[in-house]
C-alpha cells in the first residue's frame, strides 16, 4: 500500500492550493477529487482582486489570469425589488495607484488549472476517485479508501487535509464541524452576446439585487461568452430551509426575474440551474483533529456577509499545508483563528443587520456614494469588517432619527 507525507480530499480551490504548496515543499502528496476533471462547480465564480504593480494575491501568483479570468468587472449596479438603480465604480477616482475589480472565473476551468499546477509541482492528482473511508489510528498513519471506475484504491497517510467542501466525507469521520449554519444559493449558465439586452449589461459590469430574496441577494456575472446569474439566502432562518421547495422556487424565480428585467428573457425550461449549500462561517470551531485538518468549505470559511469561499478557500488550504510541513498540525485551529476569526465574528454582526433590514441598508448604505468602494475593499480584505461595522452601525443610529425603525424593513 503506498504511503504518502499527505493526502489531500477535493480539488476545488483549497484542495489545489494544500496540494500545491505541499508539493512545492517536497512532500509527498496525493490529490485525489471524486469527479472527473475538469468538472462543474456551482457557483457564481467571483473573485475579488487587487492589482498595483504586483498579484496581491500571492497564492495566485504562479498561474497566468489570461488562462482562466473571463471578464474582470470595474463597476457594480445595484438594484432595490429590481429598481431604483445604481451604477458605481469599484475604485476611487483619481486612482490610488492600487486597482480592484471582481474577477470573474468559469469554476471548472479556474479549479482545472489549480490542480494542474500542484500535478506539475510534483503532486500525484488523481482524479475521479471518491474517498469512502478514514480510519484513523491513535499516533499512526491515517488509512485512506477511495474509489473510482477502474476499482478500489487505498493508502496510507501522516496527514489528511479535508477540501471536500460542503457535502464532504473528512468532516464526518472525524467528528467536526457538527454544529453548521448552511445557507443556500442556486446558479444557471446563460449563454449571451455583448450588446444585446440592457445597456448595462457589459462585460466590466456587475449586478448585485437585494430586495428579491428575502435575506438573501441575487446577482449576474458577466462570463466569456455567457452570463451567471444567481440568487442566495445568505442569512437562513432554520436549518432545514435548504432543503425547502419554497426556497428553491424563489430562488428560481429571482434568476428569471433579472433576465426578463434585464433584457435577456428565457423560458424557465431552457434553464438548467444548480443549487449548493453554502456552511458560513458561525464562529470559531475545531478544525483539526489529530493527523486531519479541514479547510475551505469543509472547515466552514464563507463569509456570512458577503456568502464568498473562494479567496477564503485557497488562503486555509494554503495555511494548513504549511502547518503539515511544519509538522505544527496541533496549531492549525488557532492559524486559521488568527486570520479569519475578528473580521467574520464583525462580518457576522453586519450580516444580522443587513439581512434583517436590507431597504433601510439599500437607502442609507449601498446607494451612498463611495459605498461601493468600500464594499471592495472588505471584499479584498484590505479594510477589516470591524472598521466598518462601528461605523455603520452610527450611521444607522443617525439615520433611524429621520425614519422609524421598523419602516425601514420595507
Ligand atoms: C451558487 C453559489 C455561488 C457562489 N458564488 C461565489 C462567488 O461568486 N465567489 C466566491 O468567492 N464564492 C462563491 N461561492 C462559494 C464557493 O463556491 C465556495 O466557497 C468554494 O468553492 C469553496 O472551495 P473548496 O475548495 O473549499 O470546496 P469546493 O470548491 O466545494 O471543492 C470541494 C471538492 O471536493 C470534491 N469532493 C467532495 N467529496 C469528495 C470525496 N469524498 N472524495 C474526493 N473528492 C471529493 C468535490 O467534488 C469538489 O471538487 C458560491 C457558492 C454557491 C453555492
Amino acid at each position: 500500500m503506498a504511503h504518502y507525507d499527505a493526502v489531500v480530499i477535493g480539488a476545488g480551490p483549497a484542495g489545489g492550493e494544500a496540494a500545491f504548496v505541499l508539493a512545492r515543499g517536497g512532500a509527498k502528496v496525493a490529490l485525489l477529487e471524486k469527479m472527473p476533471l475538469p468538472r462543474h462547480k456551482t457557483c457564481g465564480g467571483g473573485m475579488p482582486m487587487m492589482v498595483s504593480k504586483v498579484l496581491a494575491m500571492e497564492e495566485l501568483r504562479d498561474l497566468a489570469p489570461d488562462a482562466f479570468v473571463e471578464a474582470d468587472a470595474k463597476f457594480m449596479r445595484h438594484t432595490w425589488k429590481f429598481g431604483d438603480p445604481c451604477l458605481a465604480p469599484m475604485n476611487p477616482e483619481p486612482g490610488d495607484g492600487c486597482e480592484r475589480s471582481l474577477w470573474m472565473v468559469r469554476r471548472s476551468v479556474f479549479d482545472n488549472a489549480l490542480a494542474q499546477r500542484a500535478a506539475c509541482a510534483g503532486a500525484e492528482l488523481r482524479d475521479g476517485l471518491g474517498v469512502r473511508a478514514l480510519e484513523i489510528e491513535r499516533d499512526g498513519p491515517v488509512k485512506i479508501t477511495a474509489e473510482g471506475p477502474s476499482g478500489v484504491w487505498t493508502a496510507t497517510a501522516d496527514a489528511v487535509i479535508g477540501a471536500d467542501g460542503a457535502n464532504g466525507i473528512t468532516a464526518r469521520a472525524v467528528g467536526l464541524r457538527k454544529e453548521r449554519s448552511l445557507a443556500i444559493a442556486m446558479e444557471a449558465e446563460v449563454p449571451h452576446r455583448w450588446g444585446e439586452g440592457h445597456a448595462d449589461l457589459r462585460p466590466e459590469v456587475c449586478h448585485l439585487e437585494y430586495g428579491a430574496v428575502e435575506r438573501g441577494y441575487a446577482w449576474v456575472f458577466p462570463k466569456g461568452d455567457h452570463l451567471n446569474v444567481g440568487a442566495g439566502v445568505f442569512r437562513p432562518r432554520r436549518a432545514g430551509e435548504r432543503g425547502d421547495t419554497a426556497v428553491r422556487e424563489l430562488l428560481q424565480r429571482a434568476i428569471v426575474d433579472y433576465l426578463t428585467l434585464l433584457g435577456v428573457p428565457k423560458r424557465v425550461e431552457e434553464l438548467v440551474f444548480h443549487a449548493h449549500p453554502l456552511p458560513l462561517w458561525n464562529g470559531m470551531d475545531k478544525i483539526q483533529s489529530g493527523r486531519v485538518l479541514l479547510a475551505g468549505d469543509a472547515a466552514g470559511l464563507i463569509n456570512p456577509f458577503f456568502g464568498d469561499g473562494i479567496l477564503h478557500a485557497l488562503k486555509s488550504g494554503q495555511i494548513a499545508a504549511q502547518c503539515v510541513l511544519s509538522g505544527e498540525t496541533s496549531g492549525y485551529t488557532e492559524a486559521i483563528a488568527a486570520e479569519f476569526r475578528s473580521n467574520f465574528d464583525a462580518a457576522l454582526r453586519m450580516a444580522a443587520f443587513f439581512y434583517r433590514w436590507p431597504g433601510f441598508c439599500y437607502r442609507h448604505g449601498i446607494k451612498r456614494p463611495g459605498a461601493t468602494r468600500i464594499a471592495m475593499r472588505l471584499f479584498c480584505g484590505e479594510t477589516p469588517f470591524n472598521d466598518i461595522s462601528r461605523r455603520m452601525m452610527r450611521l444607522v443610529r443617525e439615520a433611524a432619527k429621520s425614519e422609524p425603525i421598523e419602516a425601514k424593513i420595507l
